[in-house]
Order: structure tokens, then C-alpha cells, then sequence
């Protein structure tokens, strides 16, 4: 029986969504479709942003590794890390050793606000604040020292929400989780009190959901407190702000809200600030980040957000801007630049004329933007599976040219490429577990570097 074979590029969600929905679909087909999967990584580590973007605080949503492991695991799948496409291999590479190669790198890079002061020292994208505390190899454990006394964090996504959170909670409430033992450390030594989180519009034009926002007020320790007036949506809201109340999502974070805004401060160490109708105009400082200056803002009577020219200035010594993620080109596939998406019908990547480009395929964020939670890449992954399956294995069965085995084992083996296996991988997570045991910590403490998960990938035990 031929096999179809298959790169996806990525290990995150959307990645080993893909490879699981290509393993069961297949198996579904009449006649059934063999399949081999080949999982690519540019980092030594799966998961992605399981691994790297999911706030330490949060295992429910980090077990989803766990479900992961059981796809990697499947004997038609293999992990193949410390491999970039654009580095180690080309597009071209992967078309001519597998049927199919399915593009699921994801958003790693930040969005910007383009204002004044922006890449002054003291302001970061909230990207690289999550990394660093989720100890992304890419990014140094030492890169942030918290010695701001207050920080102005933009934007009122759930990615703000968790930068926040991270940055009041008591950093003992941290030790069970896996956060590296130096950002630990960094946060245990934090001088940060205060943190206002700024929304340009209102609190029902938030992007964060009920219950990561609900999380925030019950953090011990911390005040929560909302700008005057600000919790009201038709305060600033010329059209009266009744259109979004009828969402079930906004009408949640409302209630939330207007709960907080009731409440007496009680005088708490940290505080946590809310803020709306505030757009960024500046950031402020001479050599390092002092503070933002905002300018309030309303909805006029033709639904348009506009400056009222008041401006505030808040005190920050550090501001990290939360205002989305974007996705980078990848050299040689096609890329939408306004979007930041790669052009696809249903999955099926578009070449330049609009037609769908022969053998390949693109999922998760890559293909429809930043949005949505971890499991809305499941279906997203299916999607493009189906589109894959149905060009390559029509009516059934398998239509691959031939399972092209070690065709980029060869290859990397030409180049002095030594790949990371999963067997290798396995080797880091037994190297967390026991030095989550050496300190007294939880189940895992994550490695701190990349070097350290290099040598261990590469060590013998
Ligand atoms: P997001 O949900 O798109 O939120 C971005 C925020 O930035 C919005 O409030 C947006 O305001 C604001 N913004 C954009 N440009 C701005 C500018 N120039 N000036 C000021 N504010 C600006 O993005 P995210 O928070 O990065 O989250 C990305 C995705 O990951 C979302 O789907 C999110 O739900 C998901 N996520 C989920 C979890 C979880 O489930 N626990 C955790 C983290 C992330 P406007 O609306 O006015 O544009």
C-alpha cells in the first residue's frame, strides 16, 4: 500500500491538530489511507505555544500538552525539531521529499502601535515579557529585571490579561508551576505595585473573555480598581454602546467589571488598574521609559472611535504593549502582508493568480490570524485536512507518489544537520521533572536556556 507523506511545518496546536486529524481522517477514508507525519520544529521542544505562550498559571490549558503527547506519540507521527524552514531546509526541500507539506508556524511576532517612544529601553512587546516567563529558548532568562514600580500594559486582549496577572500575583503561588527557576527569581524580587492595563475603547469593545478577566479580581494580595466612570460602556459611547451589550462574552466582562468598579480598595500590596477610552499617544522618558501619555477617547454618533484631545499622562517605568500578534512571512510560500496570513482557500495555499498552489496547505493562525482559543485550531486543522485529502487521496484511497522514507533524513544528513528526535525531547522533559524534584518544586521546572536543552537533547541519559 503506498503511503502519504507528509511535512507539517510547526509543532504547536495547529501543527499536531493537522497530524491528528491526518492520521484519523485517513484512517477513515474507504478505502483507508496510510499515512506518515512528519512534525517539523524549529526549536528542539513541541508545543509551541502550549509550551511557550500559555501563562504558567494556568495547567488547565498547558494539560492540553498533554492530549499532544498521545499525536506525537501515534506511530505514524514523528517529531523532527531544531529544523527552520528558511534555515536548515527550503520550501523546495520539503516538496520534493513529501507529498504534501502543511505551513503551521503560527503568530510569533508582536504587532506595533507606531507612536513616539515605542522602542525606548523600558518598552517591550508583551511577546517578549511572555516568553521570557514562559523561558522560550529564543529569549535570555535574564532579560528582564522588574524593578518598574508601576507598568502600563496596552491593550485589553487575554494576552494583556495574562502579562498582568503574572506581573501582581505573589510569585509563591508561581512555585508549583514550571516558570524557570531564574524568572522565578526575577519575579520574587519584583519592586512592581501597581499596573494599569489601558484599553483604547470601552469595556465592551475588550477582547479578553469572562473568565480569564474574572481571574484578575480574585488574585490575593491585589486591589483591582477601574478609572471613574470608565466601567459605564455608554459613558464615552455617543451611539449608547447597546449594539455589543448583546453579546453573551461582552455582557460577562460588563458584570465584571461593574462589580470592580463597586469595590472599596482594601489597601492591598499590588494594585491593578483598569483603564478605558484611553488611546496611547507617547511613551515618555529621556534614555528610559517614565511614563505614557494617553489621549481619552469616544465613539461619536456614527460609531467612530476619535481623540477628544484630553490627554493624560500615566507614571510607568515600563510599558509592554499588548496589541496583537502577527505572523512572519516564510521565505518562498506566499504571504498576504496586510493580513500577515498566507492566502488560502479553505487550507489550500494560493499562489499569486488566486489557484490553489498542488501539495500545499496551511492551518492554525498562519492561515486565518491571532484569534480564537487553543481548541478553535482543532477544526481549523481539519478543515485543511479535508481540502489535503481530497486532492491527494480522491474517492479514497491513497494517490501519494510513495512514501519517500528518510528522504529528509538523507538530506539533513548531507547538510550535518542532526536532527531532534522525540526519543531526544523526552530526554529534557526527564531533566525538568528531576530538577523540578531537586528544588521542591511541582511536576517540571523548564530548563532555563537553550544551551541547557541542547546539551541534554544531545546528552547521553
Ligand atoms: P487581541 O485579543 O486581538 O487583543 C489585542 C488588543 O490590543 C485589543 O484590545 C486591541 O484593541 C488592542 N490594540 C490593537 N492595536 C492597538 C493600538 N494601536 N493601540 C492600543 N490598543 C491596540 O490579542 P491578544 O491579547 O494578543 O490575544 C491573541 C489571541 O490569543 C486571542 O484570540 C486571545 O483570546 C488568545 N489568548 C487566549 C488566552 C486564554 O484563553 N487564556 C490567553 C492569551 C491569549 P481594539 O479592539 O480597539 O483593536
Amino acid at each position: 500500500m503506498t503511503t502519504l507523506s507528509v511535512a507539517v511545518v510547526g509543532s504547536g496546536p495547529a501543527g499536531l491538530y493537522t497530524a491528528e486529524a491526518l492520521v484519523k481522517q485517513a484512517a477513515a477514508l474507504d478505502p483507508p489511507c496510510q499515512v506518515a507525519v512528519d512534525v517539523l520544529d524549529r526549536l528542539p521542544t513541541p508545543y509551541g505555544l502550549v509550551r511557550y505562550g500559555v501563562a504558567p498559571d494556568h495547567p488547565s490549558i498547558k494539560s492540553i500538552a498533554e492530549y499532544l503527547r498521545g499525536v506525537l506519540e501515534h506511530p505514524g507521527v514523528a517529531f523532527i525539531g531544531g529544523v527552520r524552514l528558511g534555515g536548515e531546509v527550503t520550501r523546495e526541500d520539503l516538496l520534493s521529499c513529501y507529498d504534501a507539506v502543511v505551513y503551521a508556524t503560527g503568530a510569533m511576532r508582536d504587532r506595533r502601535m507606531g507612536i513616539d517612544g515605542e522602542d525606548l529601553p523600558g518598552s517591550y512587546a508583551a511577546t517578549d515579557f511572555v516568553n521570557w516567563y514562559c523561558g522560550h529558548p529564543d529569549t535570555d532568562a535574564g532579560s528582564f529585571t522588574l524593578d518598574a514600580e508601576s507598568v502600563a500594559v496596552i491593550g485589553v486582549g487575554n494576552v494583556a490579561v495574562d502579562v498582568a496577572r503574572i506581573l501582581v500575583r505573589d510569585p509563591e503561588e508561581l512555585r508549583r508551576t514550571d516558570v524557570s527557576q531564574p524568572v522565578l527569581q526575577a519575579l520574587a524580587a519584583s519592586k512592581v505595585r501597581e499596573v494599569h492595563v489601558i484599553g483604547r475603547r470601552g469595556p465592551a469593545q475588550a477582547k479578553f473573555t469572562t473568565k480569564e478577566l474574572r481571574e484578575l479580581g480574585e488574585l490575593a494580595g491585589v486591589d483591582i480598581v477601574v478609572g471613574a466612570g470608565e466601567a459605564d460602556p455608554a459613558a464615552f459611547d455617543a451611539t449608547g454602546g447597546g449594539a455589543a451589550a448583546a453579546d453573551r462574552r461582552v455582557r460577562g466582562n460588563l458584570a465584571v467589571i461593574g462589580d470592580w468598579a463597586a469595590r472599596v480598595p482594601a489597601g492591598n500590596p499590588r494594585r491593578l488598574v483598569l483603564r478605558f477610552w484611553l488611546r496611547p499617544v507617547r511613551v515618555e522618558g529621556t534614555g528610559r521609559v517614565s511614563g505614557l501619555t494617553v489621549e481619552r477617547t469616544r465613539i461619536d454618533g456614527n460609531g467612530v472611535l476619535t481623540g477628544t484631545g484630553e490627554l493624560e499622562h500615566i507614571p510607568a517605568q515600563m510599558v509592554l504593549r499588548s496589541v496583537g500578534y502577527q505572523s512572519v512571512p516564510l521565505p518562498g510560500v506566499p504571504f498576504d502582508q496586510r493580513s500577515c496570513t498566507v492566502p488560502n482557500a479553505e487550507g489550500r495555499v494560493l499562489g499569486d493568480d488566486g489557484a490553489p498552489l498542488p501539495r500545499e496547505y496551511v492551518a492554525g493562525w498562519l492561515k486565518r490570524g491571532p484569534t480564537g482559543v487553543i481548541g478553535t485550531n482543532k477544526s481549523d486543522a481539519a478543515q485543511t485536512v479535508r481540502s489535503l485529502l481530497a486532492d491527494l487521496c480522491p474517492g479514497g484511497g491513497p494517490a501519494g507518489q510513495g512514501a519517500r522514507a528518510g528522504a529528509l533524513a538523507a538530506l539533513l544528513a548531507g547538510r550535518s544537520v542532526q536532527p531532534v528526535s522525540y526519543a531526544d525531547w523526552l530526554k529534557v522533559e526527564r531533566a525538568e521533572a528531576e530538577l523540578a524534584a531537586s528544588l521542591g518544586r511541582g511536576a517540571r521546572v523548564k530548563l532555563a536556556s537553550r544551551a541547557e536543552i541542547d546539551a541534554c537533547c544531545r546528552g547521553g541519559s
